[in-house]
């Protein structure tokens, strides 16, 4: 695919890099693809970072038609770099263009797009130790017709933010609300797709749980309110006497590769790891009877998120003493271990990008 390149003639200074944030500052340049069913998927191009011109009858701001990606990109110790199982989220972009009637892509090509960005940037990428490169892919529709349907042209774009670490002290275990109200997702829905508008719809029990001091909202299942499906926008996991316990995956369940990626670590070291209903009474039973070793959240962002707290309808648990678990720290130092290849990478998961 030829893939043309305009250059910026006003390349910003880098930011500093103890002040960087989630996703507040942008790089250069960004890459963008043009879809219309003639000519497919076409005019591909990397061209100066900058806004949008778009019409205001847009589709995707009337009715949300709009997928997205998060992955990063980070420097290996020779000062390579270095994406984490790139061609997963690509497939997971598929997925999720299917679901919200947007035409698929070619991965293959997207991939080498991402590559040719992220290799022009590189030296937007930070170095000191959490940061990374954060990549978002994303599509949006942009037919001008305010009839409910599919559009028919779209616009694929890369931008990419260098990010801090998640943690500034090491990972910190974070309180969370079981909420018993309002849910993310149904069988039948979206959940399982990054669509736009699913975030759009958690965001006010996000507040809600904030206000009430908590970090995120643990997500039960749209029917019965009864099974653990989300933290927030990660996966959940659950020790319960030693076993690893995961939501099995259905139309409700985003699949995280990091959560995949934790399942196979997990198995490759013996520890079993199951992924089944998890009822939110079994988590409090679990603890009452002692057997509720740790939780934690994962996800691209924050790879590992330790819970040290549990609110639901009035009951309050703390798990692990509030501290970090044993295996949440060994998963969060082997994951990142792994994808700033300062570990072996056993599984092949790291993919180097050509500078
Ligand atoms: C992106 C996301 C995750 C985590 O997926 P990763 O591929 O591990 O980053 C989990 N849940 C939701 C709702 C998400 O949007």
């Amino acid at each position: 695919m030829e893939i043309t390149l305009v250059k910026t003639t006003t390349p910003k200074p880098k930011p500093d890099p103890s002040k960087l944030g989630f996703g507040r500052v942008f790089t250069d340049h960004m890459f963008i693809w043009d879809y219309n069913p003639q000519q497919g998927w076409h005019n591909a191009r990397i061209v100066p970072y900058g806004p949008l011109e778009m019409d205001p009858a847009s589709a995707v701001l009337h009715y949300g038609q709009a997928v997205f990606e998060g992955m990063k990109a980070y420097r290996g110790p020779a000062g390579e770099i270095l994406l984490f199982r790139p061609e997963q989220n690509m497939a997971r972009l598929n997925r999720s263009n299917e679901r919200m009637s947007i035409p698929p892509f070619d991965e293959e090509l997207a991939l080498q797009a991402l590559k040719k960005l992220v290799a022009l940037e590189q030296d937007w990428i930070p170095t000191a130790p959490g940061t990374a490169l954060y990549i978002r892919p994303f599509i949006i529709a942009t037919d001008t017709v305010l009839g409910v349907r599919p559009s028919t042209t779209y616009k694929f774009i890369i931008i990419l933010s260098p990010v801090g670490a998640y943690y500034e002290e090491g990972l910190n275990p974070v309180s969370i609300y079981v909420e018993p109200h309002y849910v993310r997702a149904v069988r039948g829905g979206t959940g399982f797709a990054k669509a736009a508008g699913n975030y759009a719809g958690s965001l006010l029990a996000q507040k809600n749980a904030q206000a009430k001091g908590h970090a995120q909202v643990l997500w039960l299942d749209g029917i019965e309110r009864k099974y653990v499906e989300e933290v927030g926008a990660m996966n959940v996991f659950f020790n319960i006497d030693g076993e690893l316990i995961t939501p099995d995956l259905g139309d409700s369940i985003l699949p995280g590769v990091t959560r995949d990626s934790i399942l196979q670590l997990l198995r490759s070291w013996g520890i079993p790891a199951v992924e089944r209903r998890l009822g939110v009474e079994e988590v409090f039973q679990a603890h009452a009877a002692g057997k509720l070793v740790e939780a934690f959240g994962c996800g691209t962002a924050a790879v590992v998120s330790p819970i040290g707290r549990l609110e639901y309808q009035e009951r309050v648990i703390e798990i692990g003493g509030g501290k970090t678990g044993e295996l949440t720290q060994k998963l969060y130092d082997t994951l990142t271990g792994i994808q700033t290849g300062r570990l072996p990478d056993p599984f092949g998961w790291v993919v180097k990008v050509e500078p």
